[in-house]
Order: structure tokens, then sequence, then C-alpha cells
């Protein structure tokens, strides 16, 4: 009797780098490898440790410039012949790594959105969030959920279902009355630990950043924070896109090996959701509490903003009018008042201007500053740079005012004047008076 013939595997090479084409990207092949068979040289290239490496590809895959390739003996390359002219069934070997890493991805399901909330009232951007949390939720064939966490907050539930939530998680408790940090943070973990989103949007406001980063560390995983573009990619990852190295140029960050997925998103950076009056949906209650002896942070008194009554949120307002370093100075800035005035806006600003302590910095429009969407926005004497485009570009009609026709903001304006705005800017204001006034008589 003679032994049956086992089947020959399918040898797997080393890597090997070849000559003159590396680019010295910053050492990406020896951030993947899985065996630490990888030294970079002073000059950024690698030397792979060829007897150990396990031959899993991963640097030849993630090389930009194609620098790596697979290397096999004569020997290996003659089994690979064997096997090609045989074309017997070649038993792939399963990377265990891989399965081990798909195996625990796939425990993650669905998208959330935070829904923030201060004394039960919401934050606009919780709304905007779900309107882009449905077509993650859409593209991952998965339910769209929102997470509400407060005191008497159940109401919050039929709009979140209003505006797009099939299923809300609900922690209703007077220990989650005031935001403090480490109650939200027990509770969003609990709730993630629990039942396991694979995306988690949050607002990047003063709440929102602070809660994503302290929930992000505490479940280890990662977080992209001012994201201005989300999609998802094929492989389920969520691409999470926004300004990197001073706004220059806009980066896509993926989190492909951890989950949740979490990002947070300006507001009035995603577009407003439909309510859709009447929607419903399925509400899981969470009895999740900590103890009040446990929390550290005690609210004692609220101290409302110093600016009181007269604080303007340039966030919420239809209509802009920006000054940036054209308007020369200070007292200038009266006429872009008047001009607001007129069109029952607020006045706005470049960060030139407010580093020039021409306006408050609540004002400065831009990557830095705040991030607007009204209906019309005017800037005046404002170059048009990209960290101060990254905040206003999706406004719904832009009209630009300079004196230099080649400014960039005319690239992003509806309507540009090239001209001094110290005339244009009175004549505008003029005519929307003269207008009114013809209408009311
Ligand atoms: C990390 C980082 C973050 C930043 N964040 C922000 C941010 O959040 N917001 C922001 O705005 N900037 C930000 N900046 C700064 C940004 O790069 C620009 O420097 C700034 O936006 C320029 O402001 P400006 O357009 O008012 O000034 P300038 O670039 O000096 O432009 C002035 C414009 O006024 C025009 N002008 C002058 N006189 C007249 C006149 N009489 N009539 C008509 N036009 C006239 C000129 O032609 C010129 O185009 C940031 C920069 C960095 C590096
Ligand atoms: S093939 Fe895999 S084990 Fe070998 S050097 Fe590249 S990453 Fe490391
Ligand atoms: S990934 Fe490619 S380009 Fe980057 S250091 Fe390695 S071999 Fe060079």
């Amino acid at each position: 009797m003679t032994e049956p013939k086992q089947k020959p595997k399918k040898p797997r090479g080393v890597a090997q780098l070849l000559a003159g084409v590396c680019i010295a990207c910053g050492a990406r092949c020896q951030s993947v490898c899985p065996v630490n068979c990888i030294e970079m040289t002073d000059d950024g290239e690698p030397i792979i440790d060829a007897p150990r490496c396990i031959g899993c590809q991963k640097c030849v895959k993630v090389c930009p410039v194609q620098a790596l390739e697979m290397y096999f003996t004569p020997e290996e390359q003659q089994i690979l012949a064997e096997l090609a002219a045989s074309a017997a069934p070649v038993e792939e070997e399963i990377d265990p790594e891989a399965a081990a890493l798909a195996k625990k991805l796939a425990a993650y399901r669905g998208v959330w959105v935070f829904v923030e909330q201060t004394e039960g009232e919401p934050a606009k951007v919780s709304w905007e969030l779900l309107g882009v949390g449905k077509e993650l939720a859409a593209s991952l064939g998965v339910e769209l959920c929102a997470m509400v966490i407060g005191d008497q907050v159940e109401h919050l539930c039929t709009e979140a279902f209003a505006h797009g939530a099939s299923k809300v998680y609900l922690l209703d408790h007077p220990l989650y009355w005031h935001y403090r940090t480490e109650s939200y943070v027990e509770a969003c973990c609990h709730l993630i630990e629990k039942y396991k989103p694979e995306v988690i949007l949050m607002g990047a406001t003063g709440m929102g950043r602070d809660l994503a980063g302290a929930v992000a560390t505490r479940v280890g995983t990662g977080l992209t924070a001012d994201c201005t573009g989300l999609a998802i990619d094929d492989k389920r990852n969520l691409m999470q896109t926004r300004p990197a190295f001073g706004g220059n140029i806009m980066a896509t960050i993926m989190c492909d090996k951890f989950r949740p997925q979490m990002s947070t998103v300006r507001p009035n950076v995603m577009p407003m959701t439909e309510r859709v009056e009447g929607a419903t949906g399925t509400i899981i209650r969470d009895p999740f509490t900590v103890p009040e002896e446990s929390i550290l942070t005690k609210v004692i008194e609220i101290i409302r903003d110093s600016h009181g009554k007269g604080a303007v949120d340039i966030t919420g307002a239809e209509f802009i009018v920006s000054g940036g370093r054209g308007m020369m100075g200070p007292e200038n800035f009266a006429m872009l008042q008047e001009l607001a005035d007129e069109l029952g806006g607020v006045v706005g600003a470049s960060r030139s201007a407010v580093d020039a302590g021409w306006m408050p910095g609540d004002r400065q429009v831009g990557q830095t500053g705040k991030t607007v969407r009204p209906k019309i926005y005017i800037a005046c004497g404002i170059s048009g740079a990209i960290q101060h485009l990254v905040g206003m570009q999706d406004s719904d009609l832009v009209i630009a005012i300079n004196r230099d026709k080649n400014a960039p903001i005319f690239e992003v304006a509806t309507y540009g004047i090239v001209g001094d705005l110290f005339q244009v800017i009175p004549a505008i204001t003029k005519t929307i008076r003269a207008l009114k006034h013809k209408s009311t008589v």
C-alpha cells in the first residue's frame, strides 16, 4: 500500500526591497510588519530580516510605490510552477491574524449618533449627524440608532425618530441631569460594551469633544475630530475626511483595526435632516447608573455665559456679513453692522481681523473658528485662505467683495464684486434700505 500523496503547500516567500524605488515614505512597511522583522536605515529605507519574515505580504501591499516584492528561492519557484501546471487545488493558508481581526470587527454593528442635550434642550448638530448617519447606515446595511443620556429626556427619543433613527438607547436618570465627564463616559462605555456599535458620531462641541476623546480612550479605539466628510469603503471602514497640516490638505483617516469607529463633526458642517412628523421606532431603556459617590465632579451652581444677552451666535445666523484684514481697522466694522442690521443678520470675521483685535474671537469663521452655513454669506476684504473657506464654503449663497480680482474667495463665491469695499458696502446698504422703503409705501 502506498502513502497518499500530500498536497503541496504554496510557498509564501520572503519580502525583499527593489533597489532605487523606495521613497522613504515614513516606514509604512515597518509599521505593518506583524513580526517586527523590518529595521529602517538612517535614509528611511527598510532592511528586512529575511529568516524572520513569515511572508505575509503586508509590507508589499502597504508600500505606496511598489518598492517591495516577494522573493522565492529556485526550489520554491519550482513548486509554484508545478502547482500551476498541475492545476491542483492549492491549499491557501488562512492568515490567522486577519481571521481573528475579521471576527472581532464583525461583532460590531450599527451606526450610532450621540444626542447632545443641555437640560433637555437638544443640540442641533445631533440632528445633522442623524442625516449623515442615515447615509452611512444605508451603505453598511445596518440600523441607525441614537444614544440619549439625560434626566427626563424621553421626548428626545421622539425627536430622534423624527430625524431618522429607528432605535434609541435611552439612559434616563437624575444622575445625568448635568453633563459631567465621568458619569457620561461611564454611561457611553457601558452602552458600547453591551451593544457594540461599529460607528459613533458626536458633535464637535464643547461637550462632544470632551466626551468623545475620553470614551475613545476608555474603549481603546480611534477618534477623528472635526470631520468634514464621512463615507464607507468596500471593507466597511468609515472614511473620515478632515483638514490636516494647517488645512492645506484634506486627509482621509480610517480606523480599520478597532471598533467602534468614532468621529466628531462640527455644527453646520452636515446638512440638516428633514423632520418626519410621527416617525416611530424602538426605545431600549437601560437602567445603568454609577454611584453618585464615585463621581468626583459636583455641580454646585450654573453661571450663565458672561456675554449674557449681548452674545451673538454666528453659527445659527441666516445672514452673515464678514470682514477681514481689508477692513483696515475696528471702526470700519460699524459699516458691516449696518448692512447686517438691514438683512437681519450678524457680523463675522476672518482670523486676521480677530487677531488684530478688531472683532471678538467668537465671531471668527474658519478652521479654528466657527463653521457656518447661512443663507447668505457676504465676505468683505477677505482673501479666501483655505482655513477661512472650510468654515463658510457650504453657505447657500456667497457674495465676495474684494479689490483683487484674483483673490481665492472668488472661487467659492456665487457672486463676486471686484471693487473697493468702502464704496461697495455703503452702496449695497443704501440700495437695500431704498428697496425696503419702497415696499412699505
Ligand atoms: C492653523 C491655521 C488656522 C487658521 N484658522 C483660520 C480661521 O479659522 N479663520 C480664518 O479666517 N483664517 C484662519 N487662518 C488664517 C488664514 O490662513 C489667513 O491668514 C486669514 O484667513 C487671512 O485673513 P484675511 O482674508 O482677512 O486677510 P488677508 O489674507 O490679508 O486678505 C485681505 C483681503 O482684503 C482685500 N482688500 C484690502 N483692502 C480692500 C478694499 N479696500 N476693498 C476690497 N478688498 C480689499 C485684499 O485684496 C485681500 O484679499 C488660519 C491659519 C492657520 C495656519
Ligand atoms: S512580508 Fe510580512 S513578515 Fe515579511 S517583512 Fe513584510 S510585513 Fe514583515
Ligand atoms: S513602504 Fe515602501 S516607500 Fe515606504 S519606506 Fe517602506 S519600502 Fe520605502
